[in-house]
């Protein structure tokens, strides 16, 4: 029966804010494939103001304008300690872009403002007049991930501090040391839209895994047909690094 492994409750952080070039994908993908694999999802739209549920198992975030990430300052700074307690439990999340810069230590926008992070991932951003537009491929953990950045902002990573991927095409943080995103823990930093999740789904499930392992039990995968993504992908990768 559908549903019948377990409820999996999947936080969307500010859905209205920090949501941009498709970011929303990563919510449906995550709540489709959940079912797919016999799992209840249960998703939970956090926006400013609202509370954290205490039994998340799994917290994704998105892009956006640098309006939207001084939008939601506040009420990630209201919520820090309760983010951290629930990465030191192991809780998987995936941040992109904006939210990205935002678990780093700080982003500085182009005209000068800084709007102070978590401090999750061990990263500063810099924006600059220039953007970073285009595809990218990555090297990673989970493969080879395919995606599309849109960024002004310049990460950089503190000595220590894991990438997500390597850069086999594209700019990834900064454009010059070939690194893209952060991992720390079970957290995954990214610049990759596209939404990622759909067009990686070795990654979608990685994190479905430790989102269920949070439950105390064992991931029990379903049968899913990812040909299509598969195929996808595989072209994408054949076309920018030919
Ligand atoms: N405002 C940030 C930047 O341009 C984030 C952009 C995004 O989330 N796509 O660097």
């Amino acid at each position: 029966m559908s549903g019948a492994k377990g409820r999996i409750n999947l936080v969307h952080l500010y859905p209205r804010e920090m949501s941009i070039y498709g970011d929303l994908g990563n919510t449906r993908c995550l709540a489709s494939r959940l079912r797919w694999h016999g799992y209840e999802p249960v998703v939970h739209p956090h926006h400013p103001g609202s509370e954290l549920p205490d039994d998340a198992h799994l917290l994704v975030g998105g892009g956006g304008q640098d309006s939207g990430q001084a939008r939601v300052e506040d009420d990630l700074s209201r919520n820090a300690d309760r983010l951290r307690v629930l990465v030191d439990r192991g809780v998987p999340m995936l941040m992109i872009c904006g939210m990205y810069q935002l678990f780093g230590r700080a982003f500085i926008t182009v005209d000068g403002r800084r709007l102070p992070g978590l401090g999750i991932l061990d990263v500063t951003t810099q924006g600059n007049a220039k953007r970073m537009i285009g595809p990218v491929v990555l090297d990673t953990a989970y493969g080879d991930v395919v995606g599309y950045e849109n960024h002004s902002g310049s990460t950089v990573l503190a000595a220590g501090q894991d990438p997500f991927g390597n850069v086999k095409h594209g700019s990834g943080n900064n454009g010059t040391d070939r690194t893209e995103g952060a991992a720390t823990a079970n957290v995954i930093g990214s610049y990759l839209h596209g939404p990622i999740l759909p067009a990686n789904p070795a990654l979608a499930d990685a994190l479905i895994r430790m989102a269920v392992e949070q439950t105390g039990a064992s991931f029990e995968p379903g049968e899913i047909d990812d040909n299509v993504a598969d195929q996808a992908r595989t072209r994408q990768i054949r076309r920018l690094l030919r």
